[in-house]
């Protein structure tokens, strides 16, 4: 993939957050995650998080426009000149336009997105055994990948939480949001020749595989 922003596409619990964060570790691309900037703007009670809360709860998306002032700014870091994989951005047609424009803006090249393909009735598998670091935000899952001391991330030491989000209701809710405004960038990157699908299931290794080669090859 000659592209240096790659947008990973996929519903929620198809395993974005996961692959992003190992691909960024693997590549020395940045990992930016809005979903990641919002939980932190609403634990630091920011102007944006105080904003951004109540849909957050609901299962609802922020208001683009919030999103968009986000990411301009967030691409704008020094960190994000060289490669970027962005999880969780766009989510809505609006979005994706706000970024095509962005990238010609800061003269990079158009993104290229994968999009991780995985059953619906394994998202909600996936999305109820979910922990999250509060510190580091790795992700841990009961039954697929538990931490080595129950509660405690592998990686910093910190704190393991349900996410607030991933209660039964508000994933059910997440997923219909995600099928009606997320959805249709599938045929928006398809139509553009800039989509490759990827096996969402299997083991985070075996993920972490198909993508390395679909980054590499569009
Ligand atoms: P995520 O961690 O990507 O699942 O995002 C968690 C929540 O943050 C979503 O359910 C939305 O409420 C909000 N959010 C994250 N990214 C966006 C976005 N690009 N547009 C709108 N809302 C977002």
């Amino acid at each position: 993939m000659s592209a240096q922003t790659v947008v990973l596409l996929g519903p929620p619990g198809a395993g974005k957050g996961t692959q992003a964060a190992a691909l960024a570790r693997a590549t020395g691309w940045a990992h930016i995650s809005t979903g990641d900037m919002l939980r932190a703007a609403v634990a630091a009670g920011s102007a944006l998080g105080q904003a951004a809360k109540g849909y957050m709860d609901r299962g609802d998306y922020v208001p683009d426009q919030l999103i968009v002032e986000l990411i301009a700014e967030r691409m704008a870091a020094p960190d994000a000149q060289g490669g970027v994989l962005l999880d969780g951005f766009p989510r809505t047609p609006a979005q994706a336009d706000m970024l095509d424009e962005l990238l010609i803006r800061l003269g990079r090249e158009p993104a290229a997105a994968v999009s991780l393909e995985v059953a619906p009735d394994q998202l909600v598998r996936r999305l109820s055994g979910r922990l999250t670091c509060q510190s580091c935000q790795e992700v841990y899952h009961l039954e697929t990948r538990a931490p080595r001391q129950a509660g405690i991330c592998d990686v910093c030491g910190g704190q393991l939480a349900q996410r607030s989000d991933d209660q039964p209701e508000t994933v059910q809710r997440r997923l219909a949001v995600y099928q009606e405004k997320t959805a249709p960038l599938i045929a928006f990157y398809r139509a553009g020749h800039r989509l490759t699908a990827v096996d969402g299931l299997g083991t985070p290794a075996e993920v972490a595989g198909r993508l390395k080669e679909a980054i590499a090859w569009s």
